[in-house]
């Protein structure tokens, strides 16, 4: 398929109201896609890669806007590009009426003329992509910069569109995953059911969407977990002891440990790397690790890395908490984790002074009956739990099931004395359900309230403070981007305040006197005493007296709180959790760079 073909269907997507017709526009699209099934389903997405495989093109919008300018001509900048989109609004129409590669651009010029523009396929435009995402180290702007002027400069205007908005993660055509889920059962027949449970495992709409069209509903049944290949992570809702004891009939508590979470995958033949595309070799890891988001973080956690290898034989995928410990084996706070969490430099050091424990919870796949490995997602807890305990018993967690409050809180009250967070309350029998916040989790902890924030201004301090932030705003996740909340400058000691500088400074995007713009990038945990209603912010609502907790570099801008939180907390509403919604939207694939209102369309 060309690309152009696939900006004319956009086009028409875009121009689409209705949900079902949406739908339906995307299952003709799937049908005509031939080879590039797979890639449709993503694009469409704004995604290059599948929702398994972190990789990300890296590509923010200042390089972007200096590509289309190139492309755009010699007397085009950056700067002219950046002052259309205010203008315009969306960078898809500035990208459209910039008339790319028909006038002097290089890549017109090298190919001669305006031959420059030589309508790319679908699979060439993945190609150049996939390269923008490889691209690392020395010099790796520049390449990426060259690469995507020269996609650039090849595009008709009608393509630009689609094109600069991929290149961003942010498609904007209506089409949210349930949109194309419910397009791959139209297109080619088979139970929505089916679809969903094999998109549930194998976190990949592309090639759901293939799996559908040439094996059918046999196809979609036997499709399963893959070593390699990570899930979203299940998780929990706040709750109570006795609200669990009413809804269950008993209770697998466990401690809440402080740290943050792992996916582990452990196969005895080795796991390629997901830009592979081949069988593992002898010398791919035996053991990879993934954050909550999908992420790769093996390098950084070299010693849960032999842990694991040392003790597992059998293909396996466990989910569970690292956290890091004293010399007595007690609990740090999780602070100390994310000061190695998805560190690159320097672990060897860090290893040195920050030691790291893994406590196991979960095990959704167990491969020790010689086979690729046992999906367990359907299976009850305490199956899944079974199989952990066997297959890594030095690190799975202690369970108590119980069905007497005062048991349950006494297990809370040990957790708690020995440094722990507090406990979870799982049901049982419940399934695994990746990337649900549904019932069947619950974590109980003492009453502290804090929101995740996502950090979009600050203020320079004054005085000898000139060169540092002083003040922060707070935003929190709306139905159309971030809404703020209040700012924040207590809870922060000077050391501290350089620190955050040096975070944040990279992320300004405009500067205006003593107030700074950031991208929506940085994630601040932030301790409050109240909320009450206030026009002052975009969200209605303020933080009374908050105070800075800490930088929750384990989370996305994504994973953040939600307006939606916050009015239920100002309301004194029950909480289900926090970033409950975020969450829900990042499942929903907010967390692999689409914005938040493509992602909250469904
Ligand atoms: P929160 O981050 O406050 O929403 O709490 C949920 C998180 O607690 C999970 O995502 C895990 O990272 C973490 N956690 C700690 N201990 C457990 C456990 N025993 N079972 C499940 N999740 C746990």
């Amino acid at each position: 398929m060309q690309f152009a073909a696939f900006a004319d269907r956009a086009a028409e997507l875009e121009a689409e109201p209705a949900d079902l017709e949406t739908v339906a526009l995307v299952a003709d699209l799937l049908r005509d896609a031939g080879d590039d099934i797979g890639t449709v389903a993503r694009f469409l997405q704004g995604r290059v890669f599948p929702g398994w495989d972190a990789r990300t093109l890296d590509v923010g919008p200042a390089l972007c806007y200096e590509a289309l300018a190139k492309a755009a001509g010699t007397n085009v900048t950056a700067d002219d590009v950046e002052e259309r989109l205010a203008d315009e609004g969306e960078i898809g129409t500035v990208a459209a009426n910039l008339d790319l590669g028909g006038q002097q651009g290089l890549g017109a010029f090298a190919a001669g003329g305006d031959a420059g523009r030589d309508d790319p396929t679908l699979a060439e435009v993945d190609d150049e992509l996939r390269a923008v995402a490889a691209t690392e180290g020395d010099g790796s702007e520049d390449t990426k910069l060259a690469t995507l002027f020269g996609l650039f400069s090849r595009v008709s205007d009608a393509e630009a569109r689609y094109l600069v908005r991929l290149v961003l993660g942010e498609m904007r055509l209506g089409v949210g995953e349930g949109t194309v889920r419910d397009a791959i059962a139209e297109a080619f027949d088979v139970d929505p059911a089916l679809v969903a449970d094999a998109l549930q495992v194998s976190n990949d709409y592309g090639r759901v969407a293939r799996i559908a069209r040439d094996e059918g509903e046999d196809g979609l049944r036997e499709t399963s977990l893959t070593v390699g290949r990570p899930v979203q992570s299940m998780l929990a809702q706040a709750g109570t002891v006795t609200g669990a004891l009413e809804s269950w009939d008993e209770v697998a508590a466990e401690i809440k440990f402080d740290g943050a979470r792992v996916q582990l995958h452990h196969h005895p033949d080795g796991i390629a790397p997901p830009d592979a595309d081949r069988e593992p070799a002898p010398d791919d890891p035996t053991v990879r690790l993934y954050s909550r988001n999908t992420s790769e973080v093996t390098d950084a956690l070299p010693e849960i890395r032999e842990f694991a290898e040392e003790r597992l034989d059998a293909p396996a995928i466990l989910d569970g908490e690292v956290v890091a410990v004293d010399d007595d084996g007690g609990p740090l706070p999780f602070q100390e984790v994310l000061r190695r969490f998805r560190r690159k430099h320097d672990v060897d050091r860090m290893r040195e002074e920050v030691e790291l424990e893994l406590h196991a919870f979960d095990c959704l796949l167990d491969g020790r009956d010689g086979t690729a490995g046992t999906d367990l997602l359907d299976e009850p807890f305490r199956e899944r739990h079974g199989h952990l305990a066997d297959l890594l018993p030095e690190a799975a967690s202690e369970v108590l099931y119980s069905d007497a409050a005062e048991a349950i809180e006494a297990f809370e009250q040990e957790a708690l004395s020995a440094g722990h967070e507090g406990i979870m309350l799982k049901r049982p029998d419940s399934a695994y359900t990746p990337g649900d916040r549904g019932q069947d989790w619950l974590k109980r902890k003492p009453d502290v309230e804090t929101l995740d924030c996502v950090v979009t201004g600050a203020e320079w301090g004054e005085g000898r403070r000139a060169n540092e932030f002083g003040t922060f705003l707070l935003a929190v996740g709306g139905d159309d981007g971030y809404e703020t909340v209040g700012k924040v400058a207590t809870g922060i000691t000077d050391e501290r305040l350089a620190e955050l500088t040096d975070l944040l400074e990279p992320h300004v995007v405009s500067e205006d006197g003593q107030t700074v713009e950031f991208r929506p990038e940085v994630v601040f945990e932030v301790g409050y005493e109240e909320i009450q209603a206030s026009p002052t912010y975009g969200a209605g609502y303020a933080l009374r007296f908050p105070r800075f907790v800490e930088v929750r570099q384990d989370k996305d801008p994504e994973d953040a709180d939600t307006v939606e939180r916050v009015e239920r907390l100002a309301n004194g509403g029950v909480d289900d959790g926090a970033d409950a919604d975020a969450d829900d939207a990042a499942a929903d694939g907010a967390d692999h760079g689409e914005a938040p209102d493509s992602a909250a369309e469904n």
